[in-house]
């Protein structure tokens, strides 16, 4: 029987049967991270849930692309770059590989395809230049502003009203827009930002909002339709509605994405987990206490991904006894192969349910117990599948992450042309990665992790 998932659909506010576009090709997108400083254990919640939701989609269907923007073009980039005196390029790359070596130790999967806002520069001015066209979008004093009136399905998603919203201002109305509600596609630079920060454009040097920079790469990678597009909940208003308005505006024919799915957020105190709250831990700092990844990827995946998830030391602690019990089954296990396994249909059909993930994770608990109390080779198969399609199969002896091996090259290439100051600078950069490297006799590159 073919699997069906139920998903919560936050544009029709009900729980849907997931019906992509084309079964053959499932095409979903998530807002990622905005690299100014390495991702806290929130942004952490958000990249799990999707990894969790592209595992289900792949178990699924013959072929998922999944693509996971990058944000390296944002006001918050250009003042911490500004800070450290280097251009934004070179801070967006160093936070950039600073991510993926957190997201590989959360064990996710790489996402197909991960664009970038400065990889797509120009297609981004190309779609505020038919905004404009089409007369959805005006110039106004080195801006360009989209005109929320212009677009009649403006808060379809988050269910405002435009009327209403415009009426309820009351405050004067900001720099040269015509509505309150009116939000940028284009601003000028300060005359501050540094020479990589501006970007030039038939309305002056500057750079694109960050709305525009996710209705660009998401149609331009996966289609004008497509099927599903994730991000946190506070990104639904205006973030996403932003996004609807201005790919429908863009390109009239189609819905932009079928499904919306919001995760829920992580909290303390009852506090979303936020850089401007500073109420924030990092991934990094957490593995540096010496906390597994597979253990922050536990924690993460045991609550409902649309509930708030509240983050405290009794949670790590119950998630590292946990996984101390799933490491000695999985040790037990190590030799058998399970490739060719089943997933057990009880375990997965909780997942086809809205990924009630608290549910399965449970499942799993009662396995391991049962697992304890017979020992049987079936429930320990059954135990070991699942704990690998959940990514916290692999018992602590994760490859080396395909960021590092791509550092690793370019350090043999500098030291190939004898460029020993680059090939320095690198190894400084694997280093702080948690990896070490050596030069072996015949001029390879080991890499160790420290
Ligand atoms: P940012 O790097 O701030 O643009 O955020 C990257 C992703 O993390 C977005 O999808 C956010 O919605 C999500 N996010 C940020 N903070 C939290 C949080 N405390 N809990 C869950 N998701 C979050
Ligand atoms: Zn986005």
């Amino acid at each position: 029987m073919v699997k069906e998932l139920i998903l919560y659909n936050s544009l029709t506010g009900r729980k849907e049967r997931f019906a992509p576009l084309d079964p053959k090709h499932v095409r979903m997108y998530v807002c990622g991270p905005t690299l100014y400083s390495n991702p806290h254990l929130g942004n952490a919640r958000s990249t799990v849930i999707y990894d969790l939701l592209y595992r289900v989609l792949k178990e699924i269907y013959p072929k998922v692309t999944y693509a996971r923007n990058i944000t390296d073009i944002d006001d918050k980039i250009n003042d911490a770059a500004k800070e450290k005196q280097i251009s934004i390029q070179e801070l967006t790359q160093e936070v950039r590989e600073e991510f993926n070596s957190d997201m590989h130790e959360l064990c996710n999967l790489k996402p197909d395809i991960e664009p970038s806002a400065l990889e797509n520069i120009d297609d981004i001015i190309d779609l505020i230049h038919l905004l404009i066209a089409r007369k959805h979008a005006y110039i106004a004093a080195g801006h360009v502003y989209f005109s929320v009136k212009s677009f009649k399905d403006y808060g379809k998603l988050s269910g405002r009203d435009i009327e209403e919203m415009l009426q309820g201002v009351r405050i004067e109305v900001a720099e040269a827009k015509q509505e309150s509600e009116d939000f940028v596609l284009w601003k000028p630079a300060k005359e501050t930002d540094d020479d990589s920060a501006k970007f030039h454009s038939p309305w002056g040097i500057g750079r694109p909002g960050w709305h525009i920079e996710c209705s660009l790469m998401s149609t331009k990678f996966l289609g004008k339709d497509f099927d599903l597009h994730g991000g946190g909940a506070d990104l639904k208003f205006p973030h996403h509605e932003n996004e609807i308005a201005q790919s429908c505006a863009a390109y009239p024919d189609s819905k932009y994405a079928k499904y919306w799915v919001h995760n829920g957020f992580l909290t303390v105190h009852g506090e979303k987990m936020s850089k401007s709250l500073g109420n924030f831990i990092t991934v990094k700092e957490l593995l540096q206490q010496g906390v597994k990844g597979r253990c922050l990827r536990l924690i993460l995946l045991m609550t409902h991904y649309r509930k708030p998830l509240d983050y405290n030391f009794k949670v790590l602690e119950e998630s590292r006894a946990i996984i101390a019990r799933y490491d000695r089954i999985l040790n037990e296990a190590k030799d058998i192969d399970v490739a060719n396994w089943p997933l057990p249909e009880e375990f997965f059909d909780l997942l086809l349910n809205d990924l009630n993930i608290a549910e399965a994770m449970a499942y799993l608990y009662e396995l391991s117990k049962e697992i304890y109390s017979f020992h049987q080779e079936d429930k320990i198969k059954d135990f070991k599948r699942i704990a690998e399609f959940l990514g916290f199969g692999n018992n602590g002896s994760a490859e080396t992450p395909l960021n590092i091996l791509a550092m690793a090259k370019e350090i043999q290439n500098a030291r190939a042309i004898k460029d020993y100051k680059k090939a320095d600078e690198i190894r400084a950069r694997i280093i702080n990665l948690g990896y070490e490297i050596n030069y072996t006799k015949s001029g390879e590159i080991e890499v160790i992790k420290k």
